[in-house]
């Protein structure tokens, strides 16, 4: 299974390569709804992009635009340098849109849907069977050859929508919530799905509310907040708390074990300390974030703590969550607390 065509190149790096996505100052209203308010972004070949935003936030406006089927208020937007409004059918040529839902047919068998979708994609005979073989050895769907397509399993349709979005293979992938619903086995075979396609040299497009797997998934993080990007950069970058820092500057999260009653010596030592602030103060110690540009300076840190007194019987770094980091980020534009980050999982 899965071995759909043989691997492209590994992907480009953006300075080398022409956007396979331009979106230029993006608008779309829906009478008094504001939806999506001019946004700007590229994504090069190959990029593997998780599209992030809270329930209403616009992702599947701006998909849905770039996948044509919406027109935008205001604003361009190129595929593969085709303008969607001006070269919809060439742009539908590159395209493969998986939408959040999608309908299933009565009396129709895996096999025959596919079959269905690959004559009405204008494959014809010999062509058409070794694509349709092709596509469900990829989805590992050939066992549920003869399985009707309304009695399969959430994940099994997922699989199948993914197939039937690859009949035509497509260079840009946009995937709307495709692992929503998905059992955690039916998440891992989406996954595995991703990253052969990301192989091949696919670029795709993936929208969640779910940050942790897109940033499992991705290369590339965008979030979208009420219409509005506020991210747009590597998964990595956010996680670390590299992004809006000082050149070499990297946010730290560190839990403190200290020994005795010393949480009011800690906390005020802290405060006196720039870069470094307390998350959460627990009974035998404290978690805190700290900058620093590299883990000598983080060694640094803890030696000051122990020549300050401290008794420090702990000192060890958490990996910083992909939602905390969401949360900061969104705090920092929205200081009252009205956060619609707050809503994801
Ligand atoms: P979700 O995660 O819930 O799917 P989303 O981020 O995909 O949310 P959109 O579906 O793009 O968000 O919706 C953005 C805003 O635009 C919402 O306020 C929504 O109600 C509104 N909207 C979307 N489509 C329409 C429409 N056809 N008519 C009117 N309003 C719409």
């Amino acid at each position: 299974m899965n071995t759909l065509t043989e691997s492209a190149p590994s992907a480009p790096t953006p300075s080398s390569a022409e956007p396979m996505v331009k979106v230029t100052n993006l608008h779309r209203r829906f009478d008094t709804v504001h939806a999506v308010k001019g946004i700007s972004f590229e994504i090069y070949p190959g990029q593997v992009v998780g599209f992030i935003g809270a329930n209403g936030a616009g992702k599947t406006t701006t998909m849905r635009m770039m996948a044509t089927l919406e027109r935008p208020t205001k604003g361009k937007i190129l595929i593969g340098g085709a303008d969607v409004l001006r070269e919809t059918l060439h742009v539908r040529q590159i395209v493969g849109w998986m939408p959040d839902n999608y309908g299933t047919y009565a009396n129709m068998n895996v096999f025959e849907y596919l079959d269905f979708f690959a004559r009405a994609y204008g494959l014809k005979g010999a062509k058409r069977n070794a694509r349709v073989e092709e596509i469900m050895d990829f989805a590992d769907l050939t066992v549920m050859a003869d399985r009707p397509v309304n009695k399969l399993s959430k994940g099994m349709g997922q699989r199948l929508c993914f197939g039937r979005m690859l009949l035509p293979d497509p260079q840009f992938l946009i995937l709307d919530e495709p692992a929503a619903g998905l059992d955690p086995k039916a998440r891992i075979e989406f996954k595995n799905l991703v990253r052969l396609l990301a192989q091949q040299g696919k670029t795709l497009f993936i929208s969640s509310h779910i940050l942790s797997e897109l940033g499992e998934m991705c290369d590339t993080l965008l979030f979208i907040d009420a219409g509005t990007l506020v991210y747009h950069g590597a998964a990595e970058a956010l996680r670390r708390g590299t992004h809006g820092q000082q050149a070499g500057a990297e946010l730290h999260v560190v839990d403190v074990g200290l020994a005795g009653e010393s949480g009011q010596p800690f906390k005020d030592w802290v405060s006196m300390q720039a870069g470094m602030k307390i998350l959460e103060m627990r009974r035998d110690g404290a978690r805190l974030e700290l900058t620093a540009a590299s883990l000598e300076v983080l060694a640094e840190h803890l030696r000051r703590m122990v020549q300050a007194g401290l008794p420090v019987v702990e000192f060890h770094r958490v990996e910083r969550k992909l939602e905390d980091a969401f949360v900061d980020m969104v705090k920092g534009l929205h200081p009252a607390g009205n956060l619609s980050g707050e809503g994801m999982s």
